[in-house]
């Protein structure tokens, strides 16, 4: 089988091909990433209008430069998986309407996908997985805990309640000015720096659920930089680089606690070959890695982080799980809907126009 993947949900335009022989596990033939981080950095955060033109003038480009390095006509093509939500509904539409258009002039089956679903079976793309097995997901738009039971069933344990990991790492970088995206610069600055001299929260931690906040990080820490700033004028390189060792200490606590509290309700389904897995551009970083990796040793668990460009939004994600629709024997009619908003857990077909 070979599935074409389209993905434009956010700022990232992206199309690739998947191959799968038999049962193996899927080959990669293609996956074309076009970014927009030009386009949005003057404005300091994605702007939805301007991200839904500039999907719309690359989607062409990045299918045609998909299937030209994979070597694959579009006649070659068994089904299109195109993103059908949540994200930025104007970007959701143009991959939508694309995947259509060539859908209506081929007669290929289309396959709407949530996104979040791709994120969460991207570790079947490069490891022997087996379900059920925890995943968690942590990017610059969402941060939650998945029982990930089977291809299209998914049961959320608990998630942020405000902001995402991602978007704290780059609230992070701008109020001290860094540079964006945020994640890398505050790792980097935090190598160099003292996690403890400076006290940040640790929110929810005595909330038994697996749900989680980071929003109060902000806040401390635009306390404490107008409190250095009031007694010394300035921050120094170490002030900075202490600021960013404690913030990225405390968002890995939290996230180690919590991940303490999944495996604990994951484990209690004696799964055969445990396994916690990860996704979204924060999985990059290495202190966070490291802890969760720790977690997953406590626990006699297999710990899988795909590469990063397989982290971060990609088309070879979604390609895979519309693989797994097509081969459920699923898929979309032509008045299937783009939604912007699209819990994992309503995965039903029915709410997705007229899915079969
Ligand atoms: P989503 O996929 O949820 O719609 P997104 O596209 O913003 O959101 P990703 O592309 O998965 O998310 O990841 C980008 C985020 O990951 C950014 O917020 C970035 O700061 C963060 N990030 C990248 N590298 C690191 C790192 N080394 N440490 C911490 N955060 C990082
Ligand atoms: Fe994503």
């Amino acid at each position: 089988l070979t599935i074409l993947g389209i993905e434009s949900s956010c700022d990232d335009t992206a199309a690739a091909v998947l191959r799968q022989s038999g049962t193996n596990r899927p080959e990669i033939l293609s996956s074309i990433v076009a970014g927009q981080a030009d386009l949005h950095a003057s404005f300091g955060g994605v702007v939805p209008e301007i991200a839904a033109r500039a999907h719309a003038e690359k989607l062409d480009l990045c299918i045609a430069e998909a299937l030209e390095k994979a070597n694959v006509t579009l006649s070659e093509i068994d089904a299109i998986a195109v993103t059908a939500g949540p994200g930025l509904i104007g970007g959701v539409l143009s991959g939508v309407m694309c995947a259509k258009g060539i859908a209506a002039a081929t007669g290929i089956p289309l396959i709407g996908v949530n996104h979040l679903a791709g994120h969460a079976l991207t570790p079947g793309l490069t490891d022997e997985v087996a379900f059920p097995y925890l995943m968690l997901l942590v990017s610059g738009g969402h941060c939650q805990f998945l029982l990930v039971n089977g291809a299209e069933d998914f049961s959320r344990l608990g998630g942020t309640i405000d902001d995402a990991p991602g978007e704290a790492f780059d609230k992070t970088a701008r109020l001290l000015g860094l540079p964006q995206p945020g994640g890398p610069s505050v790792e980097n600055e935090a190598r160099n720096g003292v996690a403890d001299r400076y006290t940040f929260p640790r929110p929810l931690l005595d909330r038994a659920d697996c749900n989680l906040s980071f929003s109060g990080l902000k806040t401390a820490l635009m306390r404490l930089r107008d409190q250095i700033v009031a007694e010394k004028g300035g921050l120094t390189r170490q002030d900075r680089a202490d600021l960013c060792a404690g913030f990225q200490q405390a968002v890995t606590d939290v996230l180690s606690a919590k991940s303490h509290r999944a495996m604990n309700i994951y484990m209690e389904s004696a799964p055969a070959d445990p396994l916690i897995a990860v996704a979204g551009g924060v999985a990059a970083n290495g202190t966070i890695r490291a802890e969760l990796e720790h977690v997953a040793r406590e626990f006699g668990a297999r710990f899988v982080a795909p590469p990063l460009s397989l982290c971060t939004d990609n088309a070879a994600m979604i390609a895979y799980a519309g693989l797994e629709r097509f081969r459920a024997g699923k898929q979309d009619g032509m008045d299937m809907s783009a939604r912007p908003r699209w819990p994992l857990d309503q995965q039903s077909p029915a709410l997705l126009g007229s899915g079969k």
